[in-house]
């Protein structure tokens, strides 16, 4: 059986993914399996068994950093009001310390440019 040039071995993708478990689901761990996984393409058997290894002995400890409360960040959706998911955002005008005018949102915070806002290079104004 041949195997696709650098694809991982099917058992150093499962253990990575089976260890990044611990990680309690939703987007951090999701997050961390792709990026574990990707890590093994190209690499031979022995890199990928250092690299699994590592990946199992070290997943308590990042279940600990993604799960600590100093590193917990809740979600824009949860925190964003209802008005402001929908669009209806309370714009304020501000300027820039070089007086560029751009719009921010008083409940989300949210910065859009104004309305009228043509950039530099196509304003014939400036
Ligand atoms: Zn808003």
């Amino acid at each position: 059986m041949t195997r696709a040039e650098g694809r991982p071995a099917w058992w150093s993708m499962s253990i990575t993914r089976t260890a990044l478990r611990l990680v309690p689901p939703g987007a951090a761990r999701e997050r961390w399996q792709r990026e574990l996984v990707a890590e093994l393409y190209g690499l031979d058997r022995g890199q990928q068994a250092r690299h699994t290894l590592g990946v199992v002995s070290r997943a308590a400890a990042l279940r600990a950093a993604v799960t600590s409360r100093d590193r917990l960040v809740p979600e824009d959706v949860m925190t964003k009001g209802f008005r402001c998911r929908l669009g209806w955002h309370k714009w304020a005008h501000r300027y820039t310390d070089q007086h560029a005018h751009y719009l921010v949102c008083r409940r989300c915070h949210k910065q859009e440019d104004p309305p009228d806002f043509l950039p530099p290079a196509a304003n014939p104004m400036l």
